[in-house]
Parts: structure tokens; sequence; C-alpha cells
């Protein structure tokens, strides 16, 4: 069956890997996409990154108080960013 059908990742991993699953795979500790790109507070540069974002993001927001990267315990993968906010700022 050739052609007449879109190709994606899946296609060339299953291609490469016949017996690779379908659909996306996610890592068994937080259920990320292995395939995306995601920031790893385990790796130096991806940190640096993770802490210019929370700087930018204190420094561009006066209401927000702290910043916190919520990383996986197990692999470190960036899960998302929780920022507690400044109430007395809000006048
Ligand atoms: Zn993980």
């Amino acid at each position: 069956m050739k052609g007449n059908k879109p190709l994606d990742r899946d296609y060339f991993k299953r291609k490469a890997n016949p017996n690779a699953k379908k659909g996306p795979q996610l890592t068994e500790c937080c259920k990320q996409d292995v395939d995306r790109n995601i920031l790893n507070k385990n790796n130096k540069n991806d940190w640096e990154l993770i802490e210019d974002y929370c700087e930018e993001t204190l420094q561009s927001n006066s209401g927000t108080e702290t910043i916190t990267p919520v990383c996986c315990k197990v692999c470190g993968r960036l899960i998302e960013y929780v920022s507690t906010l400044n109430y007395k700022s809000w006048k």
C-alpha cells in the first residue's frame, strides 16, 4: 500500500522498526511524548533556559512572586511552571 496516505513520524518509526508501537511514545514516569523536545532540568543548558524564563517572568510581571519549574522527579523533564501571585501588587 503505497502513496495516498500521509507519512508521519510514526510511519518512519515503524519503517525503521516494524515492532514500534503505534502513536506517540510516552515516557513511563511522566507521560510526556518522547519525540517532543522538552526541556530537562538535568541538562545544564536546558536548566539555564528554564532559569532565564523564570527570571524574565519575574521581571516582566510584578504580580508574580515566585515561579516554580515543575519537573518530573524521575527523568527531569519540565512539565509546567507554577507561579504564585503577589496579591499586594494588585492595587
Ligand atoms: Zn519523567
